[in-house]
């Protein structure tokens, strides 16, 4: 017996369930193509939203940062101080995202981290979607606050809960994805608002799929419903449809202020890199420059969805880019993606318990970076696959 014989028994456990998470190796840029362990297959799978992380203008924008200001940060920011470079980005994140302030973290994963233990602790009550990312679910346990789930995009659900339990705590947190990753469904937002307002509870969205992709130009959640300055907190990623790498909290100035003073991923961390800050810069250039590539993304998925409904498949709930293909059974859609792989397509199977039991689906992430025809041999393949198991 040695001490790691545990690890080994739950890998096998995994594996035995179908649950073990095999990567594959990608040898090439981000873009509609990949060269996926040594094959060159049409991309389904990457939140590469608006074909940016190998845009050559954010590539130039990184290289050039190097040669004058060298790489690495060196230290956290509250220690021996912040480079110009992440406070510009800071600003032009705020004024991007028409808020009094922002303020950056190494990734949205860190910045949920951050925000929400800085926000409510254990006097407190958080109330938050079933279906919320694993980052918020984090953030909420590290804050010691009691976590009440509401029922999924359920006003009525959240209200309820709010009534039963309000008063018991100190402070109160509501909290929600903007747009949910699994199925693509947007949080009815203007609605939460109100239920926020009339109990007087804070309001944080994290909308890591919306950034980019939603409102005007890619402004995200909050510009698509128009609640400018009425959510407290939103939460972003630079990971995603900016193509590089950061997480963002915009909002209330005093509540940024609260994060530069509290939030212990911008306390005890190093920030982004050089080159990685020049690039979410050079991303705003774009965004704010057009809003062609937005437009581009949301008429590829327009497309594709409509395209898939005709040939017969069940894309959900998806009102966004995300179309999730609903399957079933884990194992179908695990035989499917391997077809599909087959056909020269990578898109990926997703089961329990990334998604309820019975639930299982193929996701695929439609971006502006697919042409007509990259959309048409996709639509090819799962019409072949389909009919081939039966599914259409
Ligand atoms: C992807 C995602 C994150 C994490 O973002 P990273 O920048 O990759 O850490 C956080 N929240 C939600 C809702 C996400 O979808």
């Amino acid at each position: 017996m040695s001490k790691t014989d545990w690890i080994q028994q739950e890998i096998d456990n995994l594996q035995a369930q179908g649950l073990y998470n095999r990567i594959r190796t990608i040898g090439s840029p981000q873009g509609a193509w990949l060269i996926v362990d040594g094959k060159r297959v049409l991309n389904f799978c990457s939140n590469n939203y608006l074909g940016l992380a190998n845009h050559p203008d954010i590539v130039n924008a990184a290289r050039k940062s190097v040669d004058t200001m060298g790489m690495g940060p060196a230290a956290v920011r509250s220690i021996a101080g912040t480079m110009t470079l992440h406070v510009e980005l800071e600003k032009r994140l705020a004024a991007f995202k028409g808020v009094e302030a922002a303020i950056t973290f190494q990734s949205g994963f860190t910045a949920n981290l951050a925000t929400i233990p800085a926000l409510v602790g254990k006097e407190d009550v958080i109330f938050s979607d079933k279906l919320n990312h694993a980052s918020i679910i984090d953030g909420a346990r590290l804050s010691g606050a009691k976590i009440i789930p509401y029922e999924h995009n359920d006003v009525n659900s959240l209200e309820e809960q709010i009534k039963t339990n309000l008063s018991q705590y100190r402070r109160a947190l509501i909290v929600t994805d903007g747009v949910f990753s699994m199925d693509g469904d947007i949080a009815p937002l203007p609605a939460i608002y109100e239920v926020a307002q009339k109990y007087d509870i804070l309001l944080m969205v994290d909308d890591a799929h919306g950034e980019g992709v939603l409102g005007k130009g890619g402004r995200g959640i909050v510009d698509h419903f128009g609640l400018h300055g009425k959510v407290d907190v939103e939460v972003g990623t630079m990971s995603k449809a900016f193509g590089v790498v950061g997480g963002v909290v915009a909002g209330k100035a005093i509540i940024i202020e609260w994060l530069r003073q509290r939030g212990r991923p911008f306390l005890f961390s190093s920030a982004v890199t050089v080159p990685d800050a020049a690039a979410c810069l050079a991303a705003i250039d774009l965004l704010e420059d057009s809003t062609q590539l937005v437009d581009k993304l949301w008429s590829n998925a327009k497309y594709f969805k409509e395209e898939m409904v005709k040939l017969g498949f069940n894309t959900g709930v998806s009102q966004t880019p995300i179309t999730p293909i609903m399957l079933g059974e884990a194992k179908l859609a695990q035989q499917f993606s391997r077809e599909l792989f087959e056909e020269g397509v990578f898109a990926m199977a997703i089961g329990y318990p990334t998604v309820a039991q019975g639930k299982a689906r193929i996701r695929v992430m439609i971006s502006a970076a697919h042409s007509k025809d990259d959309l048409d041999k996709g639509l090819e393949a799962f019409g072949k696959v389909g009919k081939k198991l039966g599914v259409i």
